[in-house]
């Protein structure tokens, strides 16, 4: 293990805390139950679990139990809002908005609905990657069923103004969803408060269980119809059908309650580091700071380096320090990230830049030999570039 690189990918997914896993184990092998089966002590078991872990959720961020509906993770509950509320109001009107800076998760649903001959209006981002809220009010219209609008973004850590979004929308009888992967026990969120509609929620990038999240969807003033995208057995007020996956809903739970109560330490902790490796790291000439300076998550860094080659420069630190350019789910198409490219940077700015993304079990000493080797690869890289130009 020792001689792994140090990991600060933590936007891509996080280790799981043991206190979740701890919390997990019974209900593999001893409450294994199904918790619809009603007839029985092990249906009410798992049930009991089941009901628990809902209840912290729908606390974690001021919701009811009812409204919370457990998926397979962020995607499919991006996935769920976004057709489900498409499919329940088509005949109320045609037209979404979202971000161009969304994750693929929603942009992808988007483009499928456009394709079925909805409309999709997408929001560009300012320099900071924030939207302009003046932008979001004249893109509303009257055919308009949903602004989709994410909580703190995966690339850049930028956190939107929910509160207001969620504001706007309200005035304009428009449903609000928001992509909230990222920002779940890490920033304060509450639905009440921000007018939130429907909000996807995950497990993994929070120090929990992958293959797990949720969907926020509202019961009242208004209440949210959803058009269910899996059918089956009618679990979840037939929202999502299929048997509840018991171990991983407890370790959901758990990992966003050990996230809440721990947030404002944690925060802190994760600034101090983001702040030394970016002091360390803009010594070096013409390296900027991606996003908006201060209003983003604490563990999150992200810069573009100029005169590298991006990709030299992953490699160049991949023997100390797992990090990826872009998000780890576009990784695989090659381009730059369509988020940098959002904020207005050049193609080869876009490319040559690093995400890091430092999570809970990160400690000082690894950000100083961190900073030290990207200082260290991005010299070398500019000398041997300075070199061949001779
Ligand atoms: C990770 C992530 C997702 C996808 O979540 P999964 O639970 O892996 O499906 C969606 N949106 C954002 C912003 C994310 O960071």
């Amino acid at each position: 293990m020792s001689h792994r690189p140090i990991y600060l990918d933590c936007h891509a997914t996080t280790p799981m805390d043991k206190r979740v896993l701890e919390a997990m184990l019974p209900y593999f092998t001893e409450y294994f139950g199904n918790s619809s089966s009603i007839s029985h002590v092990y249906g009410w078991e798992a049930e009991a679990g089941v009901k628990q872990a809902r209840q912290i959720l729908a606390d974690a961020i001021h919701a009811t139990p009812e409204e919370i509906i457990f998926t397979s993770g962020a995607t499919e509950a991006n996935n769920l809002a976004i057709k489900g509320v498409a499919e329940a109001y088509f005949s109320k009107g045609r037209h979404l908005i979202t971000v161009q800076t969304e994750h693929r998760a929603v942009l992808d649903p988007c483009h499928y609905l456009e394709n079925l001959g909805f409309e999709v209006t997408l929001l560009p981002v300012q320099q900071d990657g924030l939207i302009d809220l003046t932008q979001l009010e004249k893109a509303i219209r009257p055919e308009t069923i949903l602004v989709s609008v994410m909580a703190a973004n995966n690339e850049i850590g930028v956190l939107q103004p929910l509160a207001e979004i969620g504001k706007i929308c309200h005035q304009q009888q428009v449903l609000f969803h928001t992509d909230a992967a990222q920002a779940i026990g890490k920033i304060p969120l509450d639905v009440q408060a921000m007018n939130i509609d429907l909000m996807s929620l995950t497990a993994h990038k929070v120090y929990g269980p992958k293959g797990i999240g949720a969907l926020y969807v509202r019961r009242r003033h208004p209440r949210v119809r959803l058009a269910p995208q899996i059918q089956g057995g009618g679990q979840e007020r037939g929202l999502r059908s299929g048997t509840l996956y018991t171990p991983q809903i407890v370790g959901f739970a758990k990992a966003v309650a050990l996230g809440l109560e721990t947030q404002a330490s944690e925060s802190e902790h994760l600034l101090q580091l983001r702040k030394s490796l970016w002091s360390s790291l803009s010594e070096l000439p013409n390296i900027h700071l991606n996003g908006h300076p201060t209003q983003r998550l604490s563990g999150n860094l992200n810069i573009s380096v100029e005169d590298v080659d991006g990709s030299a420069l992953l490699l160049g630190l991949q023997p100390v320090v797992a990090v990826s350019s872009g998000s780890a789910c576009s990784s695989t198409n090659l381009g730059p990230s369509h988020v940098l490219l959002a904020l207005g940077h050049p193609e080869s700015l876009a490319s040559a830049s690093i995400r890091f993304g430092i999570g809970r079990f990160n400690t000082a000493a690894e950000i100083t030999q961190v900073a030290k080797q990207a200082i260290a690869t991005i010299a070398s890289l500019r000398r041997s570039l300075t070199l061949r130009r001779q």
